[in-house]
C-alpha cells in the first residue's frame, strides 16, 4: 500500500462534519502527519456541539422544551443540555411561548446580554407568528424584534419537533448558515471592499 494510501486511511475524525483537522497520529513507523483545518472551522465545531441553551418561556410551548431535556428525550445527546438562566453564560436562545407586546423589551434585553456568537430558535406557532393571537396586545412573530435562526412549527411543537430544530441550528453553525455567521461575513466582505 502506498505512504499516501494508509496516510489517508488514518485521517482521525474526531469532529464529525470538519475534513480537515488539526491533529497528530503515530505511524507505525514512528513518524507522524498532520493535517491542517481552519480556526473558524474547529471552533464552529465546537460551538455547535456543545450549546447552552437559555429557555425563554412564557407559556405552554416550555412544557414541550422541558420534555425536551428530560431522560425520555434527552438532549443531552446532541450536546445542548446545559440550560443557563443567565443571558451571559448562554448562546442559544429559545424563545418558547407566547410573547405579549409588554414582554418584548425584555426578551430584547435578553438578548442583547448574550455575548456571541449567539443563535435563536422560535419555538412554536405563537413565537413565530403570534399563533391564533390576532391581538393588539401580542408579538406577531419575534422575528419583529431579534434576528431568528430557526423556526420550530406546531401549537405545541413536538419533542421531536424541537430536536430537529437545534439539530438544523448544528447544520447552520457547521455550514456558516446562521444569522451572526452571515453578519460576520457580510462585515468582513465590506471591510475588504472598503481596503
Ligand atoms: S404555540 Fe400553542 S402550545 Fe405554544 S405557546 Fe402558543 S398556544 Fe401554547
Amino acid at each position: 500500500m502506498k505512504r499516501e494510501d494508509a496516510t489517508r486511511q488514518l485521517l482521525p475524525t474526531v469532529v464529525p462534519g470538519v475534513r480537515e483537522v488539526g491533529a497528530a497520529e503515530r505511524q507505525p513507523d514512528g513518524s507522524q502527519i498532520f493535517l491542517t483545518t481552519r480556526w473558524e472551522k474547529l471552533l464552529d465545531a465546537a460551538r455547535k456541539n456543545s450549546l447552552w441553551p437559555f429557555p425563554f418561556g412564557t407559556a405552554c410551548c416550555a412544557i414541550e422544551f422541558m420534555s425536551v431535556v428530560m431522560s425520555h428525550y434527552d438532549l443531552a445527546r446532541f450536546g445542548a443540555e446545559v440550560v443557563r438562566f443567565s443571558p451571559r453564560q448562554s448562546d442559544l436562545l429559545i424563545v418558547a411561548g407566547t410573547v405579549t407586546d409588554k414582554m418584548a423589551p425584555v426578551l430584547v434585553r435578553i438578548y442583547e446580554q448574550m455575548a456571541e456568537p449567539k443563535y435563536v430558535i422560535s419555538m412554536g406557532a405563537c413565537a413565530c407568528t403570534g399563533g391564533f393571537y390576532r391581538a393588539y396586545h401580542v408579538v406577531q412573530g419575534i422575528d419583529e424584534f431579534i434576528p431568528v435562526d430557526v423556526y420550530v412549527p406546531g401549537c405545541p411543537p413536538t419533542p421531536e419537533a424541537l430536536l430537529r430544530g437545534v439539530v438544523r441550528l448544528q447544520e447552520m453553525i457547521g455550514s456558516g448558515e446562521t444569522q451572526y455567521q452571515r453578519n460576520v461575513a457580510a462585515q468582513k466582505a465590506a471591510a475588504s471592499v472598503g481596503e
